[in-house]
């Protein structure tokens, strides 16, 4: 086991992680930028070392500095959390240079799944359904006009490097093709560095359901079940619940089972997600995220099973203690993302936090490093709180969910709460029909 893990990243995240180390019996290290000095991973951890001013760039993605802090610290396995540099093959390659270990996947397998071009390249050889759309990048709009005859209209121009919905656009017609090229095009080479594309044909109205699978190193690779993340702005999840009310137990146990034979092809370790639309009855693949997600916990409130302690476990080369027919799902669990947002206009709102106060109970979880008094920063990801709420069934788990909201207290800057609150009382949230354009096109847009 290791004898002392780094947590390269932040916020709750940083949390949930050590939460993990600390029941395992593992003592840890945090990073952390001068922003956030005071933040309560920061305070729990066993040690911390300050990195680097407030700006990403230099302290959570400046590498030299968290290996420095890791080799001085003595420790000998870096846990990336969730964003940052978790889909680093780099980092998780340098890390290894340096005799420690990286918590996630190999740097071959990050880096593969990481360009959206070749892992649908690797995963139509591990045998899963693709939207159908371009074989491979498109680099230029010649080729791009030629390749959409085939593809059809609507189509989306999609950056190989995405990530958050970014460098993505969508045209309606052949006529919108240049425009939605070009755009795509700075859009990426702006956000990643990378301006390479490729076509897919646009879905017009998919869910999204996606796969949580966990291999060790010993030959065991199982799925534990679907989430469905359909509730989007922006394509960013907002509102996710599992199991998908979409999907019926021969479909769940169809995909679960095609994701976790595509994870074993691939030869796949630790945590990772297989991200499907869903639509008529068909999935068609879209990205594999090789780490931890943020809408996890609601995969482990339904199997029991703590994604992160197994996370660490296997990348001590530990055998994972279950297998496929162990796994049982357990009710039904939602996680809602309490955004410093306003509920309206989706403007980030920073600030400091002068009432706080959690909802609990039964079947309920809070995941958030805010307090009263708690100075949100306004350099990072408006991410500030997760509820996750468990219920015997749907119909539980949507009453919990109503009392935890009521109950949830984070004054005075506006926040995501309000709009969950809204959202509770739809129709189409009561009975799960929702799409991933329902938010936007019907939703947000009624008033
Ligand atoms: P990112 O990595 O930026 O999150 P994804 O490929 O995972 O990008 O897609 C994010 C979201 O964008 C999906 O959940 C879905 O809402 C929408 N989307 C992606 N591909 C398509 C498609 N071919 N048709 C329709 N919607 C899509």
């Amino acid at each position: 086991m290791f004898k002392k893990i780094l947590i390269a990243n932040r916020g709750d995240v940083a949390l949930r992680v050590l939460r993990a180390c600390k029941a395992l019996g593992i003592p840890t290290v945090i990073v952390h930028s001068t922003a956030d000095a005071q933040s309560m991973p920061v305070k729990l951890a066993d040690e911390s070392v300050c990195i680097g001013g407030p700006a990403a760039a230099d302290s959570y993605l400046n590498i030299p500095a968290i290996l420095t802090a890791a080799t001085i610290t003595g420790c000998d396995a870096v846990h990336p959390g969730v964003g940052f540099l978790a889909e680093n093959a780099y980092f998780a390659e340098i890390i290894a240079a340096h005799g420690m270990t990286f918590i996630g996947p190999s740097a071959q397998h990050i880096q593969k799944m990481g360009d959206k071009v070749e892992a649908k390249i690797t995963a139509a050889e591990a045998g899963l359904p693709l939207v159908p759309g371009s074989p491979g990048a498109v680099p230029t709009l010649e080729e791009a006009a030629e390749l959409a005859k085939g593809v059809g209209f609507p189509l989306l121009v999609k950056a190989a490097s995405g990530g958050g919905g970014r460098g993505m656009k969508v045209a309606k017609t052949a006529d919108d093709l240049a425009e939605a090229y070009a755009s795509a095009r700075s859009e990426a080479k702006a956000a990643f560095g990378d301006d390479t594309v490729y076509l897919e044909r646009y879905l017009d109205n998919p869910r999204h359901i996606e796969v949580q699978v966990i291999a060790d190193s010993h030959g065991n690779v199982v799925h534990l079940g679907e989430r469905e993340c359909s509730v989007q702005r922006r394509h960013q999840k907002l509102f996710e619940e599992a199991p998908s009310p979409a999907l019926s137990q021969q479909e769940r146990a169809e995909i679960g089972r095609i994701a976790a034979e595509a994870t074993a092809k691939m030869g796949y370790l630790g945590v990772g997600t297989m991200e499907f639309l869903w639509q008529d009855g068909q999935f068609f693949f879209i990205e594999m995220n090789t780490r931890l997600q943020v809408e996890h916990p609601i995969t482990e409130a339904i199997t029991g099973i703590d994604l992160v302690r197994e996370q660490i476990l296997i990348a001590a080369g530990g055998q994972l203690p279950f297998t496929q027919k162990d796994i049982e799902f357990d009710g039904h669990a939602i996680e809602c993302r309490i955004n410093a947002e306003h509920p309206e206009t989706f403007m980030p709102t920073p600030g400091k936090v002068a009432s706080f106060h959690a909802a609990g109970g039964p079947g309920v979880r809070v995941d958030t490093v805010l307090y009263t008094g708690y100075q949100i920063p306004p350099f990072y990801d408006s991410l500030i709180a997760k509820l996750v709420v468990h219920g015997a069934d749907r119909e539980q788990a949507l009453a919990r969910l109503r009392g935890a909201l009521d109950e949830f207290v984070v004054e005075p800057i506006p926040t995501t709460l309000a709009l969950h609150r809204r959202l509770l009382d739809a129709p189409a949230i009561q009975d799960g029909s929702y799409t991933i354009r329902w938010l936007e096109e019907t939703f947000l847009n009624q008033d």
